[in-house]
């Protein structure tokens, strides 16, 4: 059995670059597929991979900005005929994700919207986005079964919402257990990425070892108390002092700064986190001819003691067994 974590796509924010897909990862898990949100380019970067789609097993979002989901219809619909095993359809890739917001979030005078669109369900969740796939490629998913050998549509997908205490529950900081069947164990808790209400950082053990993904967020105590001790922390990454040399306002800098961990900042999670490698991913800027790798390296590594690598597409990395066969799931409190 291994664990391999791949690097499908490591730009941040919506806009496509050049030469850098848009936020995806993928962790292999003795030939199950999991995938880790579904940014730009992420289906493709998945058949370029190697990965097979009748493999897919689920996929996990961290947040339902589109530079995270926008591939999530291709990363469905694209395999769609692969997934059957003789006439049987494949169980249904499940979806994981935040929830409805409970609220709508306000602007201000400097950021507001002056459309609310959708105003009869502003802020929909994971099952909700999932729904409106579907619905929205009905057309496809009808039609396509009549001249092509296609399985059960109905078998498709599955959506789940992850719900996780919001900070003004004044709740202890449980991770919440979000999927485990005894080899892979997933978990997950809320992290700080401005008015995106509820973002996510997910940990995934299984017997070679423990990933976790910090989604998007500033430093966070609870995604450092999630990631203790894992092998690989997967971590976006920003460089807000490059956005201010290049035109980025004092307003916009400060909203900037409420969504994401600079890179004079990632270094020390690490650290506190006890990390064996901190791989930098999800950058800002996206652009790979802004900063190189070894920039990005060299500098998020301060007061990191382990390895810090620089993701790029494509990385991979592969788990080691551990010597007791066990990842050690976590399921103590985590408020430490
Ligand atoms: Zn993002």
């Amino acid at each position: 059995m291994t664990t391999e974590l791949v690097l499908l796509g490591t730009a941040g924010a919506p806009m496509p670059v050049a030469g850098r897909a848009g936020i995806s990862s993928a962790l292999v898990v003795d030939g199950r597929v999991l995938v880790i949100d579904c940014g730009r380019g992420a289906p493709s970067a998945f058949a370029g991979a190697g990965l097979d789609f009748s493999r897919l097993e689920a996929v996990f979002l961290t947040h339902l900005h589109a530079d995270h989901v926008g591939d999530l219809p291709g990363m469905l619909l694209y395999g769609w005929g692969v997934r059957a095993r003789g006439d049987r359809p494949l169980a249904a890739i499940r979806v994981y994700g935040p929830s409805r917001a409970t609220t709508l979030p306000t602007g201000d005078a400097t950021f507001h919207r002056q459309t609310t669109i959708h105003p009869e369900l502003p802020t929909p969740g994971t099952t909700d986005l999932v729904e409106h796939v579907l619905a929205g490629y009905a057309y496809h998913l009808n039609v396509m079964p009549l001249d092509a050998r296609m399985p059960d549509a109905d078998a498709l997908v599955r959506a789940t919402d992850i719900t996780v205490p919001s900070p003004a529950e004044d709740i202890p900081p449980f991770p919440v257990i979000v999927f485990d069947d005894g080899i892979i164990q997933v978990t997950a808790v809320a992290v700080t990425h401005g008015r995106a209400v509820p973002a996510l950082a997910y940990r995934f053990d299984t017997p070679d070892g423990s990933v976790a993904f910090s989604g998007d967020t500033t430093v966070n105590e609870d995604l450092i108390a999630l990631a203790r001790g894992a092998d690989l922390l997967v971590h976006q990454v920003a460089d807000l002092g490059y956005l201010k040399r290049h035109g980025t306002d004092d307003a916009e800098l400060a909203r900037m700064a409420a969504l994401h961990t600079d890179v004079t900042e990632v270094g020390g999670v690490a650290e506190r986190a006890q990390v064996r490698e901190l791989i930098l991913s999800h950058y800002l800027p996206a652009d790979p001819a802004a900063i190189t790798e070894a920039e990005w390296a060299q500098r998020a590594g301060h007061g990191f003691s382990g390895t810090t690598t620089a993701g790029c597409d494509g990385l991979r990395r592969t788990l080691p067994r551990r010597q007791d066969g066990h990842g050690g799931p976590k399921t103590a409190p985590l408020n430490v």
